[in-house]
């Protein structure tokens, strides 16, 4: 039988007119249908949030970080059925899911319970002229939240955490293709404690639901994880109500590794970097400069390492790479392989060089191998371009300046990681990195009380603690004279 998902409006599970299939990516099986919501399930999910915010929005912030609180606890209680959710419905291994993803979606209403709780305001004197100033903070309103396909529980409840300790109200929509955890998690909100439409989920596509979510006059902001192109639109179809969007857009995420780094570390990091949860992560390296000193061992022991990469069914929990997203993301990434090939560079290990044994119930589904390709230019469309799977390029370099500018010459600037023991060096070369995160001899250490975003193309505004009150809140200054 399929799943059918409905969509969550005012507390309530509402069925939806139309429908959309969504597939396992590792089967290639249709096994859930997804709600085609438009512009009139958007209209009484705004309405239901309308309605709740006077309520929420009045509660202390202690009253909602208790519910927040709850909800984490529901989340944890129910960790592996999430994990097995997340990981059939996205591709992804059942390890990640239950290692990364449930358990960071969980920490995220944990983590924003216990921020909400620590804000302090600003306040000056003006002793000459007998007046003190000081600002106060409120919650905004209704919070549109759109969210992608690569870690749909982890983002959404990202945007959604915040949204709502701040006292917000929220419409979220998922991903088309990756939308039963949310679902899942709406049936923990009643139990958790969250009154009826302060959470309101509508599930459908970009195109109709998420556009009819950002041009909805009673939406005043938007939180937007996806795609550079995607944000363009976003941004054109918000222009007339003028509303506040933070965006957290694509990458093109350089690795750079001098000669003094330590190579044990940096290869199993640098592996992980490039290939985890397929390579569909915006923050995943997809190129490596490695300085000429190193380059040979580096690559030889980098590319023996991804042979080693096992692909295969993602419920198997010795697998370290699933399936991806849908058939025609696999053929988007394939495609950038035979370009890359077709411009003279070489394939090393993976698409088109080794060959994939998948179990017999997985041969439909959407696998391809960690792949590594070398002997690129710095021009060509898989330097410059979001991929977004498990293909990276590995590239020689000479000096410091020198990778310092070729790392910055793409449109895009989220992450970059450095290996070196040269600590001055690591210093210089990270101030002068055009992204908004630096990862020096590290990976995806996070600390969610500091700012997480990108510059360029990859994004507009931070997210973090301080940065997401300060989005989700209006600020307004008071004076006073005595
Ligand atoms: P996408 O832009 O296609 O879709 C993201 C979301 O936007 C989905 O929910 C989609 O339905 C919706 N959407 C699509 N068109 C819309 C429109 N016209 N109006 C309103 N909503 C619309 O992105 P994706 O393919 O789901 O995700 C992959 C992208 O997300 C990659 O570029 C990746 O780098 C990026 N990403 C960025 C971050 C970050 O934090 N910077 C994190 C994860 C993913």
């Amino acid at each position: 039988a399929l799943l059918v998902l409905e969509n969550f409006i005012g507390g309530k599970f509402v069925p939806c007119s139309s429908y959309i299939d969504a597939y396992n990516p590792s089967t290639g099986d249709v096994y859930c249908r997804v709600p085609d919501s438009g512009k009139e399930e958007v209209e009484a999910a705004v309405k239901a949030a309308k309605d709740a915010f006077p309520i929420w929005s009045s509660k202390s912030p202690l009253e909602r970080s208790q519910i927040l609180n709850k909800l984490a606890d529901l989340i944890e209680h129910d960790l592996e059925a999430f994990a097995q959710a997340e990981s059939k419905d996205q591709g992804k291994t059942i390890t990640f899911a239950r290692t990364v993803d449930i358990p960071r979606a969980a920490y995220n209403f944990r983590f924003f319970a216990s921020s909400i709780l620590h804000h302090v305001t600003e306040c000056t004197e003006m002793a000459t002229m007998g007046c003190v100033h000081y600002t106060s903070r409120a919650p905004v309103g209704v919070a549109g939240l759109i969210s992608p396909w690569n870690l749909p529980l982890y983002l959404l409840t990202w945007k959604i955490a915040p949204a709502i300790a701040c006292g917000n109200t929220v419409v979220a929509k998922p991903s088309e293709m990756t939308s039963v955890t949310a679902w899942m998690m709406c049936k923990l909100l009643e139990k958790a404690g969250v009154p009826h439409g302060v959470v309101n989920v509508v599930f459908g596509t970009g195109t109709k639901a998420g556009e009819a979510l950002v041009c909805h006059p009673d939406v005043p902001l938007i939180s937007f994880t996806g795609s550079t192109l995607t944000a363009q639109r976003i941004m054109e179809k918000s222009a007339p109500h003028c509303k506040r969007l933070s965006l957290e857009l694509g990458g093109k995420n350089p690795a750079i590794i001098f000669d003094d780094a330590d190579l044990n570390q940096c290869i199993s990091t640098t592996l992980r970097s490039s290939f985890a949860n397929q390579g569909e992560i915006c923050l995943c390296t997809s190129r490596i400069f490695v300085q000429r000193g190193i380059y040979s061992e580096f690559l030889k022991r980098f590319v023996a390492e991804a042979r080693k990469w096992k692909t295969g069914n993602p419920s198997d929990p010795t697998v370290d790479m699933g399936a991806l997203i849908s058939k025609e993301h696999l053929e988007k990434v394939r495609n950038y392989v035979k370009k890359a090939q077709a411009e003279g560079a070489r394939i090393l290990c993976g698409e088109g060089v080794d060959s994939l044994s998948l179990p017999s119930g997985n041969q439909k589904g959407y696998f391809m191998l960690p792949t590594v390709i070398t002997e690129v230019k710095d021009e060509s469309c898989c330097m410059q371009e979001e991929i977004f799977g498990p293909v990276t390029c590995v590239v020689a370099f000479d000096t410091e300046e020198e990778v310092i500018k070729r790392a910055n010459c793409v449109k895009y600037g989220l992450a970059a990681t450095v290996w070196s023991s040269n600590v001055g060096r690591v210093h210089r070369v990270a101030h002068r990195l055009q992204c908004g995160l630096v990862w020096t001899n590290c990976w995806l250490v996070r600390d969610l009380n500091l700012p997480f975003g990108g510059m360029k193309a990859s994004g507009i505004g931070r997210e973090g603690a301080k940065d997401s009150y300060e989005f989700f809140t209006e600020v307004k200054t008071i004076t006073i004279k005595h």
